[in-house]
């Protein structure tokens, strides 16, 4: 039996070819966050089972789609599935409550759901998240939204509508489930059999079915504004008018729940027009009792996750430019005898910030220049006999050929004059 090495199904190698979108939307992220003094937090990969199996209600499908296992000392763990019961957890843990200001935190790293693969859609993905945790303040839930408005425009994206709804708090829930199930009482019989469940267990869900004729039929459901208290609705008004306030264009939308149960009051989720059927890359919103519910103190909080691989697919798919990579110098040495007086070269440049490469297999002109012009290099030093007698290199821009000899000592210099501050 031969063994099978293949990839896992519903992973991916991420290849140097793509991680510049990788890079480039991790760090506007993080750049973003910085200015609203949100700091990274880096949880473990894994957590006990338990953590997800309480905050993860039985009616939500990421819980069938837990990576489970036992460890050699049979403890029960999971592969996290997403970001927020981890960061409770550690605000928990760590005493985070006694911090003078309340937590402004984001995460970033894979998580793991045992989904049917599809475009946009792995076993293995990748989360960049924010946690404002410890004010139940509309002025938090307004803020996290705003940033991710600003990441997302800053990231170059077009077409990107966010959309919002409240579901209210622990009192209105109720409220709002009866008038659901009001509604659709006369119907039940016409609905499939999971949306039967759903109304039996959590008719809330039932709202964002995809089912499209119920979609048309639910868009006759009366306002579900009307179902909350005088709180939650004051709440949710002030979300709003800051919202607008700050001129963030938002859609409510009466339909918009999140898949997972824990969210209370502002519910948002920002779409993409142009995604497809996986048209969501984020989502979020305010979850006031899940660090109580963990154990821990009483603290509202409101946070988002979006996706990276469906975020890097839209910015392929609107073809929006990244930044290019540093300049990169390629040193052709045209002869072994000349190699070690490269390596000098290369090294001088690199103690200066300059990209190098060099490649010790090829010792003839043409090899090099198919070789550098492969890697996309900008630039080409050529060190052959003439340089060694000339004490002077050649030094090639790759782009538009030209081509100037340049004293040893000068190297350095002549680079960092046309890169400027560019490089750094
Ligand atoms: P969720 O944690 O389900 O609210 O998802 C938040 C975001 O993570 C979504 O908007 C997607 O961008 C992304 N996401 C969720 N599940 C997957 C998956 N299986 N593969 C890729 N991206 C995902």
């Amino acid at each position: 039996m031969s063994m099978d090495y293949s990839l896992p199904r519903g992973t991916q190698d991420i290849l140097p070819d793509e991680i510049n979108y990788w890079n480039h939307v991790e760090q506007t992220a993080k750049h973003i966050f910085s200015l609203y003094n949100f700091n990274e937090i880096r949880t473990p990969i894994f957590e006990s089972s338990n953590l997800f199996n309480r905050v993860i209600s039985e009616s939500d499908i990421v819980k069938k789609e837990m990576y489970t296992f036992t460890d050699k000392g049979n403890r029960e763990l999971a592969l996290r599935p997403e970001g927020t019961a981890s960061i409770a957890r550690a605000f928990i843990t760590n005493n985070l409550s006694r911090a003078p200001q309340h937590s402004k935190l984001f995460y970033k790293g894979p998580m793991f759901r045992y989904e049917r693969p599809q475009a946009g859609r792995y076993r293995q993905f990748h989360q960049i998240g924010v946690e404002s945790i410890g004010s139940d303040h509309p002025f938090s839930d307004a803020e996290v939204i705003t940033m991710s408005y600003r990441l997302f425009t800053s990231l170059g994206l077009r077409n990107v509508k966010i959309y919002i709804n409240s579901v209210g708090s622990d009192t209105c829930r109720p409220v709002i489930e009866a008038r659901i199930k009001q509604f659709l009482a006369s119907n039940l019989s016409q609905l499939s059999e999971n949306l039967q469940e759903k109304f039996k267990n959590n008719p809330l869900k039932i709202l964002d079915s995809k089912d499209e004729t119920l979609q048309t039929y639910l868009s006759g459901l009366p306002d579900m504004r009307e179902a909350l208290s005088q709180q939650s609705k004051d709440h949710f008004n002030f979300v709003i008018s800051y919202l607008d306030h700050l001129n963030i264009p938002f859609e409510y939308k009466p339909t918009l729940v999140r898949g997972l149960d824990y969210y209370t009051e502002t519910v948002f989720e920002v779409v993409s027009e142009d995604l497809g059927a996986q048209n969501s890359i984020c989502g979020g919103g305010r979850y006031n009792n899940l660090i109580k519910n963990l154990g821990g103190p009483h603290t509202p909080a409101v946070g988002f996750a979006f996706g990276m691989e469906r975020l890097i697919m839209l910015l392929k798919k609107q073809s929006i430019p990244i930044p290019k990579r540093p300049v990169l110098v390629y040193i052709a040495a045209l002869g072994k005898e000349y190699q070690m007086e490269c390596l000098n070269i290369a090294e001088k440049l690199r103690n200066n910030m300059i990209n190098v490469t060099i490649d010790y297999s090829k010792v003839d002109f043409n090899g090099h220049i198919k070789l550098a012009q492969k890697m996309q290099a900008d630039y080409m030093i050529i060190f052959g006999e003439k340089e060694f007698e000339s004490k002077q290199v050649s030094i090639k821009n790759l782009a538009n050929r030209h081509q100037d000899d340049v004293p040893f000592a000068g190297i350095t210099n002549y680079f960092q004059t046309i890169l400027g501050d560019a490089h750094v």
